[in-house]
């Protein structure tokens, strides 16, 4: 059976669906996805299901949703990897005629025994092999054996790897592996090897928690007479103390990065300088990562997670975005919170006054209370700070000026307005801060908001006659 496609490279992303895309999962599906992207390749998934207990159809659904929100998609079909089980099976009748592969009768008693010895013996507990070169005609009755591989004795099993190096482990250090248990279903080791072979896998990348795998991997990868694709083990990610990344970090999942407000693209950025480099440079939008990624800038040791990092990103690719694009972000964001469909007269607004906001935001739900200024609100409520700026004699006086002389304004936009204000300012023989101060205050209703005359421009005449009026009832 053959799966492979005819290109340069093959890369995959081989999850297991037992919870959501965890962010180092995450980074492993991009940097797989970059290096196939940069070569003119392909990029496969593989859903590792074999652990039938484990999996889910809703980890499936969440890691497939993760991917296509960072923008990581696929090429081909994906593959289940527990759908191939019996062609899994059937490989190793292969090896099993080919003498690389035995039945094993040891029971659970001997093999406990076994690791009794090896502790005493203070050595890594193994299989010793007892039924390496035993007779079938010896089995016992009633017993389903397992089948072990046949693993060289004696020599090296030796690994090139693009970032950790050459590694070597002796062979007397690795016992004869299980292939098939004893109810005959194929181990997780064999079925990665197979699936990659038959997808025609060129490279494989994936956390340095597998390093140890590769060695098992590579001796079914030699009794199969298979080449082992080329290997990049990346070490793992680490929170901010240092300390593997872990529960206790906080949030972990690319869909809580969602939920925060975090957009894909500086997600994808932050995952990608999280543990490779091009010199210093921070922001390495997609198609700048697809001409740049290769596994040679891999760092070897683990890279620590900082959210203020992962901010400042989002913040960049915040402004960076075009305002409609993040009017349809925050739109289901502020919907909620207003626990209200918006009227399309303030999404014209918000869009249109988006500007002064993305300056500021670091995140979505930032983004979208700084925009909630521009909904209609009746009556407007203005937050403490504000109406208590408002409350004194001085400011009503500047407030109810500014309000029987702005009505006449024909051209309602930012400079005329500034202009005007300026006028009524000096006219009445006061610095313009003094005019100004109030005037944002009753306009914004609150402490935090844009430039006061872009926010009288964009929210317009009516509007704000109608906030000022309130300002005045305070
Ligand atoms: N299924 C494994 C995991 O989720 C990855 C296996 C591999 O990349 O070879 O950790």
């Amino acid at each position: 059976m053959s799966l492979s496609y005819n290109m340069s490279i093959v890369t995959r992303f081989a999850p297991s669906p037992t919870g959501f895309l965890h962010i180092g999962g995450a980074r492993t599906a991009l940097f797989n996805y970059l290096l196939a992207k940069n070569k003119g390749g392909k990029f496969l998934l593989r859903i590792e299901d074999t652990d039938q207990k484990r999996s889910t159809p809703e980890a499936v659904d969440a890691i497939l949703d993760s991917l296509s929100w960072l923008g990581l998609e696929h090429d081909g079909d994906i593959v289940y990897q527990f759908s191939r089980a019996s062609h899994h099976k059937e490989m190793v009748e292969k090896l099993l005629s080919e003498g690389k592969a035995y039945h094993c009768y040891a029971s659970p008693e001997e093999l406990e025994a076994m690791r009794e010895k090896a502790r005493n013996e203070k050595r890594p507990p193994g299989y010793d092999g007892r039924w390496r070169d035993r007779d079938p005609s010896e089995a016992p009755e009633g017993i389903n054996p397992v089948v072990r591989l046949k693993t060289p004795q004696s020599g090296v099993t030796t690994l090139k790897d693009d970032v950790q190096g050459e590694i070597s482990v002796a062979n007397d250090q690795l016992d004869d592996l299980i292939l098939l248990r004893s109810d005959g279903t194929p181990t997780y080791m064999l079925s990665v090897v197979i699936d990659d072979y038959d997808m025609g896998v060129t490279h494989i990348m994936r956390g340095d928690d597998h390093l140890t795998n590769s060695f098992r991997q590579k001796q079914i990868y030699q009794a199969f007479g298979w080449e082992m694709p080329k290997l990049s083990h990346v070490p793992l990610i680490h929170g901010a103390d240092g300390a593997k990344l872990s529960k206790r970090h906080g949030a972990l999942g690319a869909d809580a990065y969602r939920d925060m407000g975090i957009l894909p693209e500086a997600l994808c950025n932050y995952l990608l300088r999280l543990g490779w480099s091009h010199g210093d440079d921070e922001i390495i939008p997609r198609n700048q990562a697809i001409e740049w990624f290769s596994t040679k800038h891999i760092g070897k040791s683990p890279a620590r997670f900082d959210m203020e990092k992962l901010l400042s990103l989002n913040a960049h690719y915040l402004r960076e975005k075009n305002n409609d694009a993040l009017m349809s972000l925050i739109q289901p964001l502020m919907e909620k919170k207003q626990n209200r469909e918006l009227e399309r007269s303030e999404v014209e607004k918000i869009t249109k006054g988006m500007a002064p906001l993305k300056e500021r935001a670091k995140d979505l739900h930032i983004l979208a209370e700084g925009a909630s200024v521009y909904l209609t609100q009746n009556p407007f409520v203005l937050e403490d700070k504000p109406k208590k700026q408002l409350s004194t004699e001085d400011a009503q006086t500047v407030l109810k000026f500014v309000y029987e002389n702005i009505d006449i304004i024909s051209c309602w936009d930012q400079e005329t307005l500034e202009a005007a204000l300026r006028e009524l300012a000096e006219r009445q023989g006061l610095k313009f801060g003094k005019v100004a101060g109030p005037l944002r205050a009753a306009i914004s209703g609150r402490s935090v908001s844009p430039g006061v005359f872009d926010l009288m421009a964009t929210l317009g005449q009516k509007e704000t006659m109608d906030r000022l009026k309130s300002a005045l009832n305070l």
